[in-house]
């Protein structure tokens, strides 16, 4: 399904300040007093604080964002209410988004919800179509916002509401909103239990959730509306079932990223790691924060699109991470220019974020001629890996080798290289770059080495990529890399030195002839890749999860793969389209487990 091509929200003002969507007819909340009847029709239909008692985590749905109204409201309510430590998960849909200044003057009339209205303005996104994870932390929640029809939105999202609110405008005006297709799908996103509220009693509405599996209560209505409409998904509510322990092999970008990801999602883990933290690819003295490019596969393009704009969020959080932002790609074949172009024109990408520069501006932007034309990625960024690795990881990671993994009926056996036992564990996330392969030799890995090199006191031009790539940070030049396949030595060659002053001189002929023996300083690590170059990032075996074969985009994809994996181990909602994590799980036929089979059955 394509989004439809005109998103806006069309609004009108009406005279008393109330907003009303041109598009539908309709108003987002009543005239009278929106707030009162958000209270009274969503958050008491759905039985709202009470069922947050006793529960470390809670899941509310709903079709129709608009101004955030609802939304915001149940925050100050969860904020009141919630158990202590609880975690709210959010999920809603909007096809017609409003701008962040258009939401602030819809809820402008409400100061007591401020606190909650402040921190949605503080993460508003973009409305590039796709789903956009938002932290609230003062809140203890996250917000999946799902840009797009509300047929897509839903078959995107793989979460398990305990709560609904249907809020699409009235049925008569969206039946859209209403069908029962999308009653269906609510009802397949729903816990056994979930309740369900909305203002609206029509007939088909009742008809849709009823065969759908709730049962439907009229109840008196709020305000001017005579009834409005309760329902309980059926069903017995199954009891929570996190795994108790969880440990992280791996101290890298990888595991760094899950470390963070639990701890958001309030739950402490272990890591343990070979070497040190940021011992493999992810020690580097930067990294580049820039997606795969894809023309034509739209899934994968959103993926990381949205992998993209995550990494961005949570790196901008951490001092001292960001280096730069914006990378330009140069072509690295005459057929890219081409491709460069359909890349920009792809909707994920409107508003800025690529940019097709010529040749002429180009150059403005590099400081010397150049005669290619270029894309400009205007959110890739240049970080410092040390800085998120010290920011994200446990204050005590573990250091010890690892050198087997089994299964036992607890879960997970990990071994030293001696066999002696090292530490059990219910749930066990193998994240450990090009290291995962000899403890799954199942899965498909190749081992890609690569240095790079950091010329000291060489200005450099702001970060390009070509195939090669050349960074400023501060006042040096890092530049490279060499890509060998199968080669997991991490020694320095003098001969890959070599290889890399060549790629550069190729493209900056000025910047290489600058350099001088004795100010290259050069470093060599493994970093893994799988068959098809799509990442590994999901589900082994009950209590096995792996996050891998991330290739040169570890930096790009780690943030977003981890949190999804933290939600798979955890039982909450992905922040990962359905269509985007079956891409990349690892079970997929090229990943070499299209019959898993687990490390205990390896001989
Ligand atoms: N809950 C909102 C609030 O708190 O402000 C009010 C929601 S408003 C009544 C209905 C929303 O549904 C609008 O923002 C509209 O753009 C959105 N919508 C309508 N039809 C849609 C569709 N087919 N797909 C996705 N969103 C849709």
């Amino acid at each position: 399904m394509t989004p439809p091509s005109d998103t806006s929200a069309d609004l009108i003002w009406d005279d008393d300040g109330t907003p009303r969507s041109g598009r539908f007819g309709d108003i987002y909340f009543s005239p009278e007093d929106g707030l009162a009847e958000t209270r009274a029709v969503f958050l008491e239909g759905c039985g709202l604080p009470g069922a947050f008692a006793g529960r470390d985590h809670f899941c509310v749905a709903e079709l129709g964002f608009g101004t955030g109204l609802n939304i915001a409201a149940l925050l100050m309510l969860w904020r009141d209410h919630a158990d202590p430590g609880a975690r709210l998960s959010l999920f809603s849909i909007e096809g017609f988004p409003l701008s962040r200044d258009e939401a602030a003057r819809a809820l402008s009339g409400w100061p007591e919800l401020e606190p909650a209205i402040r921190a949605m303005w503080a993460v508003w996104p973009s409305a590039t179509p796709g789903l956009h994870r938002l932290d609230l932390p003062t809140f203890n929640a996250t917000l999946d916002l799902a840009v797009g029809p509300v047929e897509q939105g839903l078959s995107n999202w793989t979460g398990a509401a305990d709560a609904w609110f249907l809020d699409g405008f009235s049925p008569a005006s969206n039946p859209d909103m209403w069908s029962p297709a999308v009653m269906t799908q609510v009802a397949a996103l729903s816990r056994p239990g979930a309740r369900l509220a909305t203002f609206t009693v029509a007939g088909a509405v009742r008809r849709g959730l009823t065969e759908a599996g709730f049962a439907v209560d009229k109840r008196p209505g709020h305000g001017r509306k005579r009834e409005r409409l309760e329902a309980v998904r059926h069903g017995t509510p199954a009891p929570d079932c996190a795994p108790a322990d969880i440990v992280i092999l791996g101290a890298g970008i990888a595991g760094a990223s899950l470390a963070r990801a639990f701890a958001a999602q309030g739950r402490a883990v272990e890591v343990i790691e070979a070497e040190e933290p940021g011992a493999g690819a992810s020690g580097f003295e930067a990294a580049l924060v820039t997606p795969r490019l894809d023309v034509g596969d739209a899934d994968l393009a959103s993926g990381y699109a949205q992998a993209l704009e995550r990494a961005g969020q949570l790196y901008d959080a951490v001092e001292g991470a960001v280096l730069a932002r914006g990378v330009l790609q140069l072509p690295g074949r005459e057929r890219d220019i081409d491709r460069h172009a359909k890349i920009a024109e792809q909707p994920i990408w409107q508003g800025g974020h690529m940019t097709v520069l010529s040749a002429r501006e180009v150059s403005d932007h590099l400081g010397q001629a150049v005669e290619t034309p270029g894309l400009l990625m205007a959110d890739a960024r240049v970080v410092r890996p040390r800085a998120i690795l010290s920011s994200w990881l446990p204050a005590g990671v573990t250091c010890a080798p690892v050198a087997r993994v089994e299964r036992d009926p607890q879960g997970w056996v990990l071994y030293d290289p001696h066999g002696a036992v090292l530490r059990r564990t219910a749930c066990l996330i193998l994240a450990g770059g090009a290291g995962t392969a000899a403890l799954m030799p199942n899965l498909s890995l190749q081992p890609v080495r690569g240095q790079v090199e950091v010329a000291r006191g060489i200005a450099a031009p702001p970060p390009v990529a070509w195939g090669g790539y050349a960074i400023p940070i501060g006042d040096d030049l890092l530049f490279g890399s060499t890509h060998d396949r199968d080669d997991t030595g991490t020694e320095v060659r003098a001969a890959d030195t070599a290889r890399n002053r060549t790629a550069l001189a190729d493209r900056f002929p000025g910047l290489a002839n600058g350099l001088e023996e004795g100010t290259i300083t050069s470093r060599a690590a493994t970093r893994a890749t799988t068959p098809d170059r799509l990442p590994y990032a999901g589900r082994l075996d009950e209590g096995l999860y792996v996050l891998g074969g991330l290739g040169s985009r570890g930096f790009c994809l780690a943030p977003l793969l981890a949190e999804h994996i933290a939600a798979l181990c955890l039982d909450r909602p992905s922040p990962v389209p359905d269509a985007v994590a079956r891409r990349f799980d690892p079970r997929r036929r090229d990943s070499g487990l299209a019959k898993p089979s687990l490390p205990s059955d390896v001989s």
